[in-house]
């Protein structure tokens, strides 16, 4: 039986910090299925149908990596696709309160399902989307920060960064 596991965010974009999840991730297992959860009263910057397109793109033709999207309950998910494990990255001590807490509650829906937890590259450790989206939205650069394909999208929904491609130091 190959070993699938279900590594679900909102990925509203895809960062180089997932991305790093994603290949450290198909060490362990054979399959990792990148599920965007969504929330429809939530809103994000793309669509749930451009952010599996930035996925798609970012991480290539690769058969042992699906991208799907899910609004319910994910341990459900988990089950329906019949994979193995929940993966998840970590961060700061500020993703550990937050992952603690859902693991358990995962749990607790489903003891069969097991959460594998990744310690994130020391070059993604302030990485997340939120703080690319502020950024992006102010002209800021964040380049080196996320695939090359999410830099043109983010330039197209502000324009402001068009003339700012400094890696900051
Ligand atoms: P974000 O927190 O950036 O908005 P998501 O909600 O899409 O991203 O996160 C999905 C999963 O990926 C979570 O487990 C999150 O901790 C992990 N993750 C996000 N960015 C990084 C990173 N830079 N390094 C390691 N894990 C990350």
């Amino acid at each position: 039986m190959p070993k699938t596991a279900v590594y679900p965010g909102s990925f509203d974009p895809i960062t180089n910090g997932h991305l790093d999840i994603i290949k450290r991730g198909l060490r362990i297992f054979d399959k990792i299925i990148v599920l965007i959860g969504y929330n429809p009263d939530k809103t994000s910057l793309f669509t749930v149908d451009e952010r599996a397109e930035l996925i798609r793109s970012a991480v290539g033709n690769n058969p042992r990596i699906e991208v799907d999207s899910y609004s319910g309950l994910l341990v459900e998910y988990v089950r329906n696709s019949e994979a193995c494990c929940i993966l998840r990255g970590l961060r700061a001590m500020s993703d550990f309160e937050y992952e603690f807490q859902l693991a358990l509650m995962n749990r607790r829906f489903d003891r069969n399902v097991e959460t594998v937890f990744l310690m994130t590259g020391s070059k993604w450790f302030y990485c997340n989307s939120r703080i690319i989206k502020e950024a992006a939205s102010l002209g800021g650069s964040v380049k080196g920060m996320v695939p090359d394909i999410v830099l043109q999208k983010l330039k197209e929904k502000f324009p402001s960064m068009e003339n700012n491609n400094q890696i900051p130091r």
